[in-house]
């Protein structure tokens, strides 16, 4: 496994440098949120549910975190050194071509990434939210982060429409928290004399710190959701054709392998055991390099 150079880590575009860090900063501001602040209202302390419910934001957090760290520190990019000899290429004429910004000759499936300036093995696309390319290399780390992702904005969003219910007393409304607040809370801003209480109106109206943070989390959490679906359904077929996304969109299906290998392709040779963390060796069964189209069962094996 080839490591990108900690210098080539953090992106160099403004927009990709906000959005890696709204994900390391968010994913543990809302994992703190929901397991300090909303779970134990939710449930008894101790309770079988409450441990079910620990141990399970505990292996999603770590999953999502562990995962999207190792789809940015492993490198997809082209080790110029492991490219073919200029026999090799010649039995593949059509299917290597030759990458003048790298100034290599580069295997089936790669492309350049204008972005990260280089060729990338099995190129999928450039993810603005990791600020890298997803390829062969790191396409488990990439899918697993975003599975892990609908998964945990699935149960997040549960527990929050829980936690609303339960804080407003059985009075749940689709609007956010500080404007609920305002609402409920209003009839006590008169005292006992029927005047005024400018003290108590403002305290009502405007939301408290956690009531903030949490409508905003909140509303990611609708976001998040949605768009994890959308990605999720729009990708699918990558999954279970073991196309890239580029040949998706060129209906070029001639890597097309049969199910368990094009999730093997992905997920590794220990697929079965990969979902339980990142940190679970499972290799894959290509080298990325040598594919054929037409032979298909070439390249396996290396
Ligand atoms: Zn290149
Ligand atoms: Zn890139």
């Amino acid at each position: 496994m080839k490591l990108r150079p900690l210098n080539k880590i953090w992106p160099g575009d403004n927009m990709e440098r906000m959005l890696v860090s709204a994900c390391l900063g968010l994913i543990p501001g809302a994992y703190y949120i929901l397991i300090i602040k909303v779970l134990p209202e939710l449930l008894d302390y101790g309770s079988a549910g409450y441990i079910f419910l620990q141990l399970l934001g505990m292996f999603l957090f770590s999953n999502l975190m562990s995962n999207f760290i190792m789809c940015v520190l492993v490198d997809p990019s082209i080790d110029p050194s492991t490219m073919g000899s200029p026999l090799e290429r010649e039995k593949q004429p059509r299917e290597w071509h030759e990458c003048k910004k790298c100034d290599i000759w580069a295997p089936p499936r790669s492309h350049h990434c204008k972005i990260c300036d280089v060729c990338v093995l099995k190129r999928d696309h450039h993810c603005n939210f990791t600020g890298c390319c997803v390829g062969h290399a790191n396409y488990r780390y990439f899918f697993y982060f975003v599975i892990y992702m609908l998964i945990s904005s699935l149960v997040a969003f549960i527990a929050s429409l829980v936690f609303v219910y339960f804080l407003r007393g059985g009075s749940y409304k689709f609007v956010l928290l500080p404007f609920a607040n305002g609402l409920y809370d209003v009839r006590e801003v008169f005292n006992e004399k029927g005047e005024l209480n400018v003290k108590e109106l403002l305290k009502s109206v405007i939301p408290s710190q956690f009531e903030m943070v949490f409508a905003v989390l909140f509303g990611l959490n609708w976001v998040v959701l949605f768009s994890t679906i959308c990605f999720l359904y729009q990708r699918w077929p990558i999954l279970i054709s073991g196309v890239t996304w580029y040949e998706l969109r060129t209906k070029n299906f001639n890597y097309d392998r049969g199910l368990r290998l094009n999730l093997q392709m992905i997920f590794g040779s220990r697929m079965s055991l990969s979902w339980i963390s990142p940190f679970i060796s499972s290799p894959l069964p290509h080298d990325g390099i040598h594919w054929m189209s037409e032979d298909k069962d070439a390249g396996d094996g290396n």
